[in-house]
């Protein structure tokens, strides 16, 4: 199994399974020490509660259910509904009933069952040339199936879960044939062949490639700390398309409580206090997302590039859609 850890407390985690102390929580993590650390420093520093970090790489999911009721993990953290939605339907996550959860998350962006819980957002948004796209030319997730824009746009793989969670937005929204029906005018229209990930298809656009792509908002944020990347970045600016009868559509970070968890009580602590506004500020910023609490405000970077509603759809039924968007995308031959 494929996975790094970065102290030695989180190695230990990771080779034995340890019995329960009542001063820590042990983490299972997709997402990187960059990200987390600032959260766990705070955390232990604010509770006396010691965290322990194993970073992931894949086979999570795996982990959890092999390991059965002596995993030491007492959360998972990770992105993408198609994740958190996978952790339930294995049966790994527990539901946690905390009036401090409800408040700091709103309902769209919390399982339903209360299996886990949103703590931050992302928009899947369209990068627009500056040059080659006027100021509202685009405004919908519809628009990019109609004639205006023939060969003019690129993007990564249908079968990519970003892309997969937006068709899934569409069924839910328009129903399948429509959302088959879209599928086909995307990809008549677009420049070239579904390749490379959502900053390659800003590279494509700053090389004249195609005019605009379908990408998540935080990697403007990374692409402008990298030097090459930063010429790609400001060649493009975000447009926030919404669906015709709904938002613009988001995905989430987020975490959840293991069906084993040794440690409940600091488990449920440590979730209390990530999704809290102010760690929800510290998260989003690490990574130039959205804070989701009352009253929190992303970084000014990310507030300069313009202000959208969500699509109010609770992700959960999104992941309900995903086996048919996904079996939609392969019906239209959407890479080939
Ligand atoms: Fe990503």
């Amino acid at each position: 199994m494929s996975f790094r850890t970065t102290t030695a407390a989180a190695l230990a985690l990771a080779t034995t399974a340890a019995p329960a102390f009542a001063d820590e929580v042990n983490v299972y993590s997709y997402r990187q020490p960059q990200l987390i650390q600032p959260l766990t420093d705070a955390f232990t520093k604010a509770t006396g509660i010691e965290v322990n970090v194993a970073y992931l790489e894949k086979g999570m999911v795996e982990r959890l259910l092999a390991e059965g009721d002596r995993s030491p993990a007492d959360l998972i953290l990770t992105v993408d509904i198609s994740r958190l939605a996978a952790a339930v339907d294995a049966g790994v996550t527990q539901p946690v009933t905390s009036d401090t959860l409800i408040q700091n998350v709103p309902a769209q962006y919390r399982d339903p069952d209360n299996q886990w819980f949103g703590v931050t957002t992302r928009a899947r948004i369209v990068y627009a040339s500056k040059d080659r796209v006027a100021d509202g030319e685009l405004t919908s997730y519809e628009e990019l199936a109609t004639p205006e824009w023939e060969g003019r746009i690129c993007t990564r793989s249908g079968t990519h879960p970003y892309t997969i969670a937006l068709v899934s937005a569409m069924i839910h929204h328009h129903g399948e044939k429509a959302a088959k029906e879209w599928l086909e005018g995307v990809k008549a229209n677009l420049a070239r062949k579904p390749q490379g990930n959502d900053r390659a298809q800003v590279k494509a656009i700053w090389a004249g490639q195609c005019d605009v792509s379908l990408g998540n908002t935080y990697y403007m944020g990374e692409m402008l700390e990298d030097e090459e990347q930063a010429e790609w970045a400001n060649s493009v600016r975000i447009l926030f398309p919404e669906f015709e009868n709904g938002g613009t559509h988001v995905n989430i970070s987020g975490v959840a409580m293991t069906k084993a968890a040794p440690n409940r009580d600091n488990a449920l602590k440590m979730m209390e206090y990530l999704t809290s506004p102010e760690a929800q500020e510290i998260y989003a910023a690490a990574n130039y997302e959205y804070p989701i609490a009352p009253g929190t405000e992303p970084v000014a970077l990310v507030n300069n590039w313009g202000s959208f509603t969500a699509d109010d759809v609770n992700l959960m039924t999104l992941a309900g859609y995903s086996a048919d968007a996904l079996r939609l995308v392969e019906e239209v031959d959407f890479d080939g």
